[in-house]
């Protein structure tokens, strides 16, 4: 980065909530032998800030999607970026983590920016097989229409394996939750790097108890992509953000933006989460 330029931030927006059970949670819950209980899902999409340019992680839910499947929205990425500091259309790159409803709505808010995604996750959902019901669940085939057309017109890149988007952001194919879901490792001023595991990792528990989530494609891929996780968590100063789990927030610092903006994401009332700033428990 060059001198003067400002360092790279790393948000996780929540946008939305709703109240689970850890029954419809994790996957067979019942050969724990616990009793169900209630667990709040918090909906995240993140922003990663550098003097390179903006680029997003996931685009959340449309409010409409959201209202129809019965989740508490807040905002979305146009109305909250502008209290960030953050011009829509200054957004350059957005990372499609996997194609679940709750994580490709809003993608017609950035008619320009350029779109990215594994090559495996795009044939899976643009192939017969997403209509049967168990995937189908999980999508929004209009949302799939629109990755389609970003293709037609040059504007989606497609990868296997492994994909540096910029300096210090690496994305990862894992698999497991869908059949090519991808995280993404952002490196942070002072050496850190912040894993954003978007549903690769639900919940911390997955990882932290071995318990993998309700909804998947494969379940020995999500297996190994925990894996993949716990060995990330051992490397010096790398912590693994979870996709929607509210101990990002308790894990994490409150973001206070640095920059002076007329108005900031405190005033907005949505919660903002600085992903490059670890809480000491
Ligand atoms: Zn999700």
């Amino acid at each position: 980065m060059s001198a003067g330029a400002p360092a790279r931030e790393v948000l996780a927006v929540k946008y939305g909530y709703r109240v689970t059970t850890r029954a419809e949670s994790y996957l067979n819950f019942h050969l724990y032998g616990e009793p169900d209980t209630d667990l709040d899902i918090d909906y995240y999409f993140w922003v990663v800030r550098d003097g390179r340019g903006v680029f997003l992680v996931d685009t959340g839910f449309a409010p409409e999607v959201g209202d129809r499947r019965r989740r508490e929205h807040c905002t979305t990425p146009a109305e909250v970026l502008p209290d960030l500091g953050i011009a829509p259309e200054d957004v350059t790159a957005i990372v499609i983590t996997h194609a679940h409803w709750d994580h490709t709505g809003n993608i017609g808010q950035f008619p320009h920016a350029q779109l990215i995604m594994t090559e495996a996750e795009y044939a899976f959902w643009t192939s017969p097989l997403a209509a049967r019901g168990h995937f189908a669940a999980h999508s929004e085939p209009e949302e799939i229409a629109l990755l389609a057309k970003a293709r037609d017109s040059g504007r989606l890149t497609l990868f296997t394996g492994e994909h540096t988007l910029a300096p210090g952001i690496e994305l990862t194919e894992v698999g497991g939750h869908t059949p090519g879901q991808l995280i993404a490792s952002v490196a942070t001023p002072g050496g850190g790097t912040a894993v954003l595991a978007s549903d690769a990792l639900h919940f911390y528990e997955e990882v932290e108890r071995d318990r993998p989530f309700a909804i998947l494609a494969d379940l020995p891929a999500m297996y190994r992509a925990y894996d993949t996780l716990a060995q990330l968590a051992t490397q010096p100063a790398t912590r693994l953000v979870a996709g929607h789990d509210p101990l990002v927030r308790t894990r994490f610092a409150r973001y206070a933006p640095a920059r002076a903006t007329s108005e900031t994401g405190a005033a907005s009332g949505i919660q903002v989460t600085d992903l490059t700033r670890p809480q000491v428990p």
